[in-house]
C-alpha cells in the first residue's frame, strides 16, 4: 500500500465526461489498495473568465475579494469530483483549502503555503475515505480570509499536500503525457523525457513551460517529494509512468542540453542617451526594485559620442506599465532623452546541467538563429541556460532551430 497525491488540471476536469474518468483514475489507485488525496483545478477556461469578471467589476480591486472570487472555480470542481467518486461506491469528501486548513502567508493572488495540517486528511483515510482538495486555494490564518497561490498554483497545492501528509508520490495528471524537450503543441518533433532533473525543471518552469507551476517544483526538490507529470487522457486501465522529476545523479542519459522554453511574457524597455557615469545604472534599477518589478536581462551599448549609453532591459509583460511610469517618473533624476519600449518580443531559453561542463554552447545558438535572419536584441546566461531575447514573430522558427541544433528532434 503506498499513500498518493493524484493533481488533475483544467483540460482534465473540463466537464462532467471528464471528471468521470479522473474518477476512474482515483478508483484504479483505491482498488490497488492506495490511499489517496486528489487535488483538482478549476474546469478550463474558469479561472480567466473569474479574473475578467474581477478586473470587469473594478481594475483597482481589493485583491482579497479577487482571491474570493477566483478561489471559486476549484470549490466546483472538488465538490463534482467528490459527488461523482460517490456515485461509483467510493467513500470521498471534498476539502477547501480552509477546511485542511493549508496555511499561506497574507499575499492575496500569490500567497505563498507556509504551513498544511495534513491530520485531518489522514484520519480520513484511516476511514477508507478519498480526500478531495480544491487546488490553488488557502486560508491567511492572521485574518481568517481565503487567498490563493498564483496562476498554476494547483501543482504547488499538489505538491505541498504530498509533502505534508509524507506522500509515497505525487502524480500530476496533466493533457500531454509527460515533461517534453520543448513545448509539444509548439514542435511536433519534441521529445518526451522519462526523467529530468529538478534543476533543470525548475529553469524550465521559470522560464515558460507552464507544464509545472515553478513553486511546485521549488518545493518538491526541498522535501524530496517524488513527483511525476503524466497524462489523465491515458486509458484508466492502461496507464502510462509519464516523466520523473528527479535528481540529478538519477539520470544516467548525458544530454547537454536537455530542453527550450519560451516566454512570451516579456517586455522589453530601452532608455536612449543615458548619461555615461558613475551611479546611473542603480538610479534606473533601485526605484524598479523598490516597486518590486523583476528585472531580467540587461544590456548597456556605449553610443558613438562616447557620452551617453542606451540601456536596454527587460520586465514582465504584465509589469510593463508601471515600469515605465516608475522610469518616467524619475527622467529627470536619470538623465534620459526618450523611452523605447516593445511588448513584441519573445525569450527563448536553452536549458541543461551538462552546460556547466561544456564551453560554447551558446555561441552555436547565436550562429545558427543568425543564420536564420533572427535579430538578438538582449542575451543572458548562466551556470545551466542562457537566454536570448528576440522579436516575438520569430518564436517558432527560433524553437525549432535550437531544438534541432541540440540534437532534441525525436527520429
Ligand atoms: P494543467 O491545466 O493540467 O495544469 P497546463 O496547461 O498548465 O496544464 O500545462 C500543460 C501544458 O504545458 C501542455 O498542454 C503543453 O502545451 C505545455 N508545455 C509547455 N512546455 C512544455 C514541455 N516542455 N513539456 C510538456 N508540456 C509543455
Ligand atoms: N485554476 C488556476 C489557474 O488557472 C490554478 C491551476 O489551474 O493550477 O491558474
Ligand atoms: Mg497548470
Amino acid at each position: 500500500m503506498a499513500r498518493l497525491v493524484m493533481k488533475f488540471g483544467g483540460t482534465s476536469v473540463a466537464n462532467i465526461e471528464r471528471i468521470r474518468n479522473v474518477a476512474r483514475h482515483v478508483k484504479r489507485e483505491i482498488d490497488e489498495g492506495h490511499e489517496v488525496a486528489v487535488v483538482v483545478s478549476a474546469m478550463s477556461g474558469k479561472t480567466n473568465e473569474l479574473v475578467g469578471w474581477v478586473n470587469d467589476a473594478n481594475r483597482q480591486y481589493d485583491p482579497h475579494e479577487y482571491d474570493a472570487v477566483v478561489a471559486s472555480g476549484e470549490q466546483v470542481t472538488s465538490g463534482l469530483l467528490a459527488i461523482v467518486l460517490q456515485e461509483m461506491g467510493l467513500r470521498a469528501r471534498s476539502w477547501q483549502g480552509w477546511q485542511i486548513p493549508i496555511e499561506t502567508n497574507g499575499a492575496h493572488g500569490s500567497a505563498r503555503i507556509v504551513r498544511i495540517d495534513g491530520a485531518r486528511l489522514v484520519d480520513g483515510f484511516g476511514q477508507g475515505e478519498v480526500a478531495v482538495i480544491a487546488g490553488f486555494q488557502g486560508v491567511d490564518p492572521a485574518t481568517g480570509r481565503v487567498s490563493t497561490l498564483g496562476r498554476g498554483g494547483s501543482d504547488n497545492s499538489a505538491v505541498a499536500v504530498a509533502a505534508a501528509i509524507k506522500a509515497d508520490r505525487c502524480d500530476i495528471y496533466t493533457d500531454v503525457d509527460g515533461v517534453y524537450t520543448t513545448d509539444p503543441r509548439v514542435v511536433p518533433k519534441a521529445r518526451r523525457l522519462d526523467k529530468v532533473a529538478f534543476e533543470e525543471m525548475l529553469e524550465m518552469a521559470s522560464l515558460g513551460a507552464k507544464v509545472l507551476q515553478v513553486r511546485s517544483v521549488e518545493m518538491a526538490m526541498v522535501h524530496g517529494v517524488k513527483t511525476f507529470v503524466r497524462s489523465s487522457f491515458d486509458d484508466p486501465a492502461n496507464p502510462q509512468p509519464g516523466t520523473l522529476i528527479c535528481n540529478e545523479e538519477d539520470i544516467v542519459e548525458e544530454q547537454v542540453v536537455t530542453g527550450i522554453a519560451f516566454s512570451k511574457d516579456e517586455a522589453q524597455i530601452t532608455l536612449r542617451k543615458v548619461a555615461d557615469k558613475p551611479g546611473v545604472a542603480a538610479a534606473i534599477f533601485q526605484p524598479l526594485a523598490q516597486a518590486n518589478v523583476n528585472v531580467d536581462m540587461i544590456i548597456q551599448v556605449v553610443s558613438d559620442d562616447a557620452k551617453t549609453t542606451d540601456i536596454t532591459f527587460t520586465v514582465p509583460a504584465a509589469e510593463f506599465e508601471r515600469a515605465r511610469a516608475i522610469l518616467e517618473k524619475s527622467k529627470d533624476v536619470i538623465g534620459f532623452s526618450s523611452i523605447q519600449a516593445s511588448t513584441d518580443v519573445v525569450k527563448v531559453s536553452a536549458i541543461g546541467v551538462g552546460m556547466r561542463s561544456h564551453a560554447g554552447v551558446a555561441a552555436e545558438a547565436f550562429r545558427a538563429l543568425a543564420e536564420k535572419g533572427i535579430n538578438i536584441r538582449a542575451i543572458t546566461t548562466s551556470e545551466i541556460k542562457f537566454s536570448v531575447l528576440i522579436d516575438a514573430a520569430y518564436t517558432e522558427l527560433a524553437v525549432r532551430t535550437l531544438h534541432s541544433l541540440y540534437g532534441l528532434d525525436k527520429a
